[in-house]
């Protein structure tokens, strides 16, 4: 497995998981300062998990699009560079400003992922664009923030047939979210990520 820097295979309780370093967040199991990052909890977890070629190295700059909580976003800021967080539900962004609290580089945004206008002031460029929103209409909000990224990075993507359309087989579902999606992007990889996440696609993608 390719892992980025600050992204290792840890034992905890004699079972090898991904982990990074950093304060815990929702109660993961932790051993010597790392932080179990169980695939099942996280999308990009999963992503790395499956060997999914996502280019990550370490140190980027990120834009995450979709944070919730911060389950997520709190292990990619552990190893990465600056992270602007944007999710849009007042609740779980609660739970994210406390994730931010010990990590300096967190920037957590109350914004709509579909209104990149309403951040641009604040985001610079990305190396990185992880988007994990489980809305109708992901393509689009993945259009709609290409202008964030370099022209060299890269976006990866969970697609949740679900959030489209809950009675069309996802499959289906996907071939017509990537359509939507080459409007902007070359995609590079797609990958299923089950068992982990039912009916959701992995997919990295660089812009054109
Ligand atoms: N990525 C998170 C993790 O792994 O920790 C889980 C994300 S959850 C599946 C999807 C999140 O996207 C929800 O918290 C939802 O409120 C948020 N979301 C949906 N549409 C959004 C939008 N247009 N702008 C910002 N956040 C949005």
């Amino acid at each position: 497995m390719s892992l980025p820097d600050g992204v290792e295979q840890r034992a905890f309780d004699g079972e090898e998981a991904l982990a990074t370093r950093g304060e815990p967040v929702y109660g993961e199991p932790t051993a010597d300062g790392w932080r179990r990052w169980a695939p099942r909890r996280s999308k990009l977890g999963a992503m790395l998990e499956t060997d999914m070629d996502t280019g990550l190295v370490g140190d980027e700059t990120v834009l995450y699009l979709g944070a919730a909580a911060g389950t997520t976003v709190s292990h990619v800021a552990d190893f990465v560079g600056p992270t602007y967080a944007v999710e849009f539900a007042a609740r779980p962004a609660r739970d994210l400003l406390d994730a931010a609290e010990p990590r300096p580089k967190l920037f957590p945004l109350l914004k709509d992922a579909r209104k990149p206008e309403t951040y641009a002031h604040v985001v610079e460029p990305v190396d990185v664009v992880i988007q994990d929103v489980a809305t109708r209409g992901q393509a689009k909000v993945a259009l709609a923030n290409r202008e964030f990224l370099a022209d060299d990075g890269r976006l990866l993507f969970a697609v949740k047939a679900r959030s489209e359309d809950v009675a069309r087989p996802p499959e289906e579902v996907f071939d017509e979210v990537l359509e939507t999606l080459r409007e902007g992007y070359d995609i590079i990889e797609r990958q299923s990520l089950e068992p982990f996440h039912d009916d959701h696609l992995g997919v990295v993608a660089t812009p054109r």
